[in-house]
């Protein structure tokens, strides 16, 4: 049986063990924390469970897939609540939209806010979101390239793409759709997810606000970090070995350069060395590239690409009751829009009129704080590291700011327990550029131009997470699991006599 080695236990590399576990290969996920998750990761303190990265869930189709293929149950590993509404958009002016799950649903609350002409754009709108989505997915997202002529090997999807007006603008393509600024603000700003400004990214980016508005936005009993608990149960229970608290430290290769195996960081001299015969790296891939690849020059985007904004995030555990009208996740949406990107991407500042995100998961779950208590999730843009902000001194300057803006919102600041993470701090914890969000998806640097999930100089090392293809984000790293599962199959086809191994059941904490 041959083995394959994934390295790190993030989402992607849990996707990538689980769609590994019936294929016939041994399957070991080396994990250097001590819990799964990665960036989807979690901090208990003082009675406060803070989930440290991803806060909005779509997409659970695709968590579905993932746990089926290694044979478990989503519903009996993942239990988990439909937020409606999604959002509560919360405007400068003091107005707000709910984001409500559901067609009409959505359409009657845009009818009552923002009036009938463009509750009917709404229509119209959703239905060409689902358009863009049911061609994208298959053709572009879900799909290895070997070369950018891959793109049109399916010329059909291409042109269809072409006639959606998926490379015209998105911000002037929702402009043409609503009268209403907030809603042309509330169908776009997911274009920052994707790293870019809404007026200038291009509108099959809109797939993100069809995941976000329509598909739906989820919450699991627990918290986030219970999606890579889940993972990581489902991966065991089919006979993948987790390995935690286990640093790699070094790619082996053969004499002919293939893989041979990796070297796990121990107090033996050298580490111990665990051979393998494919290895899926999920380390954010440029600073793979210099910790397990440093005789390899990374992909030109690597060193010349644009990377995504960051983030500052302050968790904060409190104690008192929330303001009237509080939701699970609320949008703070300032009085400046285009300016506040120009500073962000263009300029590397902070934006100066920020628009921030409140997520509130103990609306949901009371179990993650004391009685009389919440979590408060709040993030900021903020430029990554290739900026002008000095962060030594911008640190507290943001922290006493997001506080104050806390107080005007109406959020209790009576404060027990908190964390705040800055770009410095993500750049600590092995993201380049101190953003976690990786290359930002600029069309040179998506589908075929982005890092490809093949080292073709060293066979039998594949790549996934956000750094590859498709890019960033929990459902796009979870596609890149399978989509690594899929060159690995393809590298290493299961031996013929392969039959499915009894289950093998580690405890994950
Ligand atoms: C603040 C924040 C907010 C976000 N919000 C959202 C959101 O709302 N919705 C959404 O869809 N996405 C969101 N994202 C993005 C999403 O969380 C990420 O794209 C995704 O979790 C990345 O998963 P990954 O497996 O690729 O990487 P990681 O989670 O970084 O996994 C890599 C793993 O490798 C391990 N590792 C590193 N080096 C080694 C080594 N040498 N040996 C062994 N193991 C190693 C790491 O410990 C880590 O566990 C957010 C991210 C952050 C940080």
């Amino acid at each position: 049986m041959s083995r394959v080695v994934v390295i790190g236990a993030g989402l992607a590399g849990l996707a990538t063990a689980c769609h590994l576990s019936r294929s016939g290969h041994e399957v070991v996920v080396v994990e250097a924390e001590h819990a799964p998750g990665g960036r989807a990761g979690r901090i208990d303190r003082d009675g406060y469970t803070f989930d440290t990265g991803p806060t909005v869930l779509t997409m659970r189709g695709l968590l579905d897939d993932v746990v089926s293929a290694a044979g478990g149950d989503l519903d009996a590993l993942l239990p988990m609540r439909m937020l409606d509404p999604a959002y509560r958009a919360k405007f400068a002016d003091g107005s707000q939209i709910l984001v409500r799950h559901g067609h009409e649903a959505m359409r009657e609350e845009i009818r009552t806010v923002c009036g009938p002409a463009d509750a009917a754009a709404f229509d119209d709108f959703s239905a060409w979101l689902k358009k863009l989505y049911d061609v994208e997915m298959p053709h572009f997202i879900d799909a290895n390239f070997d070369s950018p002529l891959d793109l049109v090997s399916s010329p059909a999807a291409a042109a269809r793409l072409l006639g959606l007006g998926g490379f015209g603008r998105l911000g002037p393509n929702v402009r043409r759709r609503f009268a209403d600024d907030r809603l042309r603000r509330l169908f776009t700003f997911q274009a920052m997810y994707a790293g870019l400004p809404p007026s200038s990214a291009l509108a099959l980016y809109a797939v993100i606000t069809y995941m976000d508005c329509i598909e739906g936005v989820w919450f699991p009993d627990g918290g986030m970090s219970a999606v890579p608990r889940a993972l990581a149960k489902a991966a065991t229970n089919a006979g993948v070995e987790l390995r935690l608290g286990q640093r790699v430290t070094e790619v082996l290769r053969r004499a002919d350069g293939a893989v041979a195996g990796i070297v796990i960081e121990g107090d033996s001299e050298g580490g111990e060395r665990l051979a393998a015969d494919a290895v899926v790296c999920t380390l954010d891939l440029p600073v793979a590239y210099r910790r397990l690849l440093p005789d390899l020059a990374p992909p030109r985007v690597v060193k010349k690409g644009k990377y995504s904004p960051s983030a500052v995030v302050w968790h904060v555990g409190v104690r008192g009751g929330l303001p009237e009208g509080t939701r699970h996740h609320n949008i703070h949406f300032a009085d400046a829009w285009d300016s506040s990107f120009d500073a962000l991407i263009k300029q590397g500042r902070m934006m100066p009129d920020p628009s921030r995100l409140v997520t509130v998961p103990t609306m949901s779950d009371p179990s993650l704080a004391p009685d009389g208590s919440h979590v408060l999730y709040v993030l900021e843009p903020a430029p990554n590291l290739d900026g002008v902000v000095d962060w030594k001194t911008q640190r507290g300057r943001t922290r006493e700011e997001l506080e104050r803006f806390l107080e005007r919102e109406g959020y209790p600041t009576d404060i027990v327990a908190e964390e705040l993470v800055d770009p410095v701090d993500w750049e600590a914890q092995g993201m380049e550029r101190g953003t976690p969000f990786a290359l930002a998806h600029t069309f040179p640097q998506t589908g075929p131009f982005r890092p490809s999930n093949v080292e073709k100089r060293v066979p039998g090392f594949f790549f996934a997470g956000s750094g590859t293809t498709p890019g960033v984000g929990v459902p796009m790293v979870l596609v890149s699991g399978k989509l690594a599962a899929q060159r690995v199959t393809d590298y290493l086809p299961a031996a013929p006599a392969w039959k499915p191994r009894p289950v093998r059941r580690t405890e994950v904490a």
